[in-house]
C-alpha cells in the first residue's frame, strides 16, 4: 500500500501499517529493557533468528523484572500476571531475555558500579532471571543475550545461563565467547 491514510466512513483520518497484521501467534516473548533504542535492533534479531514475531515485555531493566529483590515487589507481580497470561493462553515455547550496555536503570539503581561491574550484575541478573523462569514455567526454553554497540550497531552476545546465578558477579563481559 503506498498511502498509509485512510479515511473511516465516519469521515476520520485513520493510519494504515505497511506491515500486515497476521493471526499466528508468537510462539516467542522477549523480555527487554523498554529504551526505545533498542527495540529496532532487538526485532530484527528475533525475526532473523526464529523468523517470527515476538511477544514483547519491555520495562526499565528487562529481565531484571523477574527477581522482586532485583527490582521492586509491584513490578515484579504486574510482570507475573504477565507472564502467565503469556504462558497459558498464547503458544509459548520459549522466552528470551536481553539486556543492554549502557542501561539507565541499572546506572540508577548502582550508582556505585562502574561500567563493567554494571554488567557483571546484568549477566548475573540473566542468570537469577533464566532460572527464575525455568523453575516457574519449565515448558519454555530459555535464551539469554547481552545487548552492546559496535561501530553503530547492536550485537547480541548469548549468555550461557546453565552457571548457577550466585557465581556471575565473578564473570566479567569480556570473558564471553
Ligand atoms: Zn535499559
Amino acid at each position: 500500500m503506498a498511502d498509509t491514510e485512510a479515511v473511516t466512513p465516519q469521515g476520520q483520518s485513520a493510519y494504515v501499517s505497511r506491515s500486515r497484521w497476521l493471526p499466528a501467534r508468537p510462539e516467542t516473548l522477549v523480555v527487554c529493557c523498554s529504551d526505545g533504542r533498542w527495540h529496532g535492533p532487538i526485532h530484527e534479531f528475533v525475526e532473523h533468528a526464529v523468523s517470527e514475531r515476538a511477544d514483547l515485555f519491555a520495562v526499565p531493566g528487562g529481565p531484571a523484572v523477574f527477581d522482586p529483590w532485583n527490582s521492586s515487589f509491584d513490578d515484579a507481580r504486574v510482570f507475573d500476571a504477565a507472564m502467565r497470561l503469556f504462558a497459558e493462553h498464547h503458544d509459548l515455547q520459549s522466552v528470551w531475555l536481553i539486556q543492554h550496555e549502557g542501561c539507565s536503570y541499572y546506572r540508577l539503581k548502582h550508582p556505585e558500579l562502574d561500567a563493567e561491574a554494571i554488567a557483571e550484575r546484568q549477566i548475573a541478573d540473566l542468570r537469577r532471571a533464566a532460572e527464575l523462569s525455568r523453575n516457574r514455567y519449565p515448558k519454555l526454553a530459555v535464551r539469554a543475550f547481552m545487548a552492546t554497540v559496535t561501530e553503530g550497531h547492536a550485537r547480541f552476545t548469548e549468555v550461557d545461563t546453565t552457571i548457577p546465578a550466585k557465581s556471575g558477579f565473578s564473570i566479567s563481559l569480556s570473558a564471553l565467547p
